[in-house]
C-alpha cells in the first residue's frame, strides 16, 4: 500500500529535526554529570530509597519518619550548593554519606552512547569539560567507578567556585578558571535551571538532556533542544570535515 508518508514525501521532502548542536561553531563543550553522562536512577534511588532505609535503621526510626526527615531536606535545599553538599548532609542526619553511596554503587551506570560522543567531540579538537554541582566526594565515586575522567580537559566541581550551577554568576566564575566563548560554547544539562543560568551569562547553545533516569519518561519540556539518546549528539562535524567534502 502507498503510505500518504511516501506520497508527502515526493512532494516535499521530510524535514529532519534540526541537529540540536551547531558543532562547527563550538569550541568549548561542557557537560553536566548526574542526569546526563550518568543515569539519575542511582541518584534518586539512593536519597528515595536507600538513604531512608538506612537512616531508619542506623537511628532506629520507623521508615516513614526517615522518609520525611529527608524530603523535607531535600525541599528546603534543593537548588543550593548545601543541597549537592556531603558534608552537610552527613551533619545534619549524623549518617556517613559517602559509606552509605558505596553500598549502591553498582547502580553508577553511565547513560549509553556517552563515551562514544565525548571520544568524537575531543576527536573534533573541542575543548571537553565536565561541570558539575557533585560534591567532590561524590564526584569521585563516580568517576573511579565509570572511568569517564580521561574524556574530558577539566573536571570542575561547582563546590570549588563557591556557587551552583543554577546561579547566573557561576559562570562568571567559571570563566576565571576555565576560559570560554560564550558565543562558541555547547552546555548539554538535564536541569532547565541550570539551562536558564547558562543562557542569562550568554552561552549560545544549550541541550536539554531529556531522560536524565533510565527508568523513568522523557521530560516534555520544551523550552531547549532536547536529546533522549546521546548518539543525539552525532555527527559531531568540524570545519575540516566540511572542507574535505568540496
Ligand atoms: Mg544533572
Amino acid at each position: 500500500m502507498m503510505s500518504s508518508h511516501t506520497a508527502a514525501s515526493s512532494e516535499a521532502p521530510i524535514q529532519r529535526p534540526a541537529h540540536p548542536v551547531r558543532w562547527r561553531s563550538v569550541g568549548s563543550a561542557l557537560f553536566d554529570m548526574d542526569g546526563t553522562l550518568l543515569d539519575l536512577h542511582f541518584d534518586n534511588h539512593f536519597w528515595f530509597e536507600h538513604l531512608p532505609k538506612r537512616l531508619a535503621q542506623i537511628h532506629d526510626l520507623d521508615l516513614g519518619s526517615a522518609a520525611a526527615r529527608v524530603s523535607d531536606h531535600i525541599e528546603a535545599h534543593r537548588g543550593t550548593l548545601a543541597w549537592y553538599c556531603l558534608d552537610h548532609w552527613g551533619r545534619e542526619l549524623e549518617l556517613d554519606l559517602v559509606a552509605l553511596k558505596c553500598e549502591v554503587q553498582h547502580l553508577i551506570q553511565v547513560h549509553p552512547n556517552v563515551p562514544r560522543v565525548l571520544a568524537a567531540v575531543r576527536r573534533a579538537g573541542k575543548r571537553t569539560v565536565l561541570v558539575t554541582n557533585a560534591h567532590a566526594a561524590s564526584l569521585a565515586l563516580k568517576l573511579e567507578r565509570t572511568q569517564l575522567a580521561g574524556h574530558f580537559d577539566r573536571v570542575v566541581c561547582a563546590h570549588d567556585l563557591g556557587l551552583p550551577k543554577e546561579s547566573p554568576q557561576f559562570w562568571g566564575r567559571l570563566k576565571t578558571l576555565e576560559d570560554f566563548e560564550p558565543s562558541a560554547t555547547v552546555l548539554v544539562d538535564d536541569n532547565a535551571d541550570v539551562l536558564r543560568s547558562a543562557r542569562a551569562f550568554g552561552i549560545s547553545q544549550l541541550v536539554l538532556a531529556r531522560r536524565p533516569d533510565s527508568t523513568q519518561a522523557p521530560s516534555r519540556e520544551a523550552e531547549f533542544p532536547g536529546i533522549t539518546d546521546f548518539a543525539e549528539l552525532l555527527p559531531v562535524t568540524t570545519i575540516d570535515a566540511e572542507a574535505r567534502k568540496r
